[in-house]
């Protein structure tokens, strides 16, 4: 990868400032030179809190549908106690659902069947519902056809399920695929701050140069703030929206619009926009 020019000046003089900057905390960052970006996936790239509540409601409609006694929002919170108790990556949260029923609701129901149904339920929302935000696919593609930017994914999940998310919001062509770090594979979790040494490492990046965007504080803000790289948080909507720092953002965003502000305003990246 052909690292960018120098940007040529240090300071923010007779740049426009956007409203944004003024926002909680203000930039702290104006000379680096920017050389790649790693970005989050969950409720970062897509509002992965909004999907799972629409998928994990639509297993349970389905259910119901298949004629299991429950009611729809009781069950809700039931499945997301399982989802709770034994995390989100479990792969058998609709059979201990079911394990928590009466014998009276189940009876003369086969659990097999039952299960398939919310899990096909599950992943048939994905087809309609697992969509990137539409600012988040316009600034990978302009970001990728027209610098010469790293554009990698620190994620923490599953290799496949994280992967899959990947293609299923079409972001995939506008990554570097060697720069794809799911903790899974790497071995380290989120927030070691060594899964973000390894990742800079890995294209002997020094982190001063290379952007983290996240929507979590802890998770995502501290460990890249930790190795030295330049810190976003993604405050647009989630769970995490309302955590505290551990340490402060070098920026905060509430979309990638605000992404693309920031890397003209502040980091000089300034995308040739191709119109094949
Ligand atoms: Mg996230």
């Amino acid at each position: 990868m052909e690292p960018l020019p120098a940007s040529g000046s240090s300071s923010q003089g007779g740049l426009p400032r956007s409203a944004f900057f003024d926002r909680m905390w203000p930039y702290t960052r104006v000379d680096a030179m920017l050389q790649g970006i790693f970005f989050d996936i969950d409720d970062t790239l897509y509002s992965t809190t909004a999907f799972a509540e629409r998928a994990r409601r639509a297993s349970i409609d389905q259910l119901i549908r298949m004629g299991l006694d429950i009611d729809a929002e009781e069950g809700y919170q039931e499945l997301m106690e399982v989802i709770a108790e034994f995390s989100s990556n479990y792969g058998g949260h609709y059979g201990k659902f079911l394990n928590r029923q009466s014998e009276a609701t189940l009876r003369g129901h086969h659990q097999g069947l039952l299960i398939a149904g919310a899990v096909v339920a599950y992943h048939e929302t994905k087809s309609c519902h697992l969509k990137a935000f539409e600012d988040v696919l316009e600034t990978l593609k302009l970001l990728s056809t027209g610098t010469n930017l790293l554009l990698g994914i620190i994620t923490s999940g599953l290799r496949i399920k994280q992967s899959e998310k990947l293609v299923r919001l079409g972001v995939w062509p506008f990554l570097d695929q060697n720069a794809i770090f799911i903790t899974d594979e790497v071995g380290i979790g989120k927030p070691n701050p060594k899964l973000y040494q390894r990742a800079c490492e890995a294209f002997d990046l020094d982190p001063a140069n290379v952007m983290y965007v996240g929507d979590n504080p802890i998770h995502d803000v501290h460990p890249a703030n930790q190795v030295g790289m330049v810190s976003v948080w993604n405050k647009r909507e989630g769970k995490h929206v309302d955590l505290p720092c551990l340490s402060p953002p070098d920026h905060v965003i509430c979309d990638f619009t605000e992404l693309r502000h920031l890397l003209l305003d502040v980091y000089k990246v300034d995308p040739v926009v191709r119109q094949d």
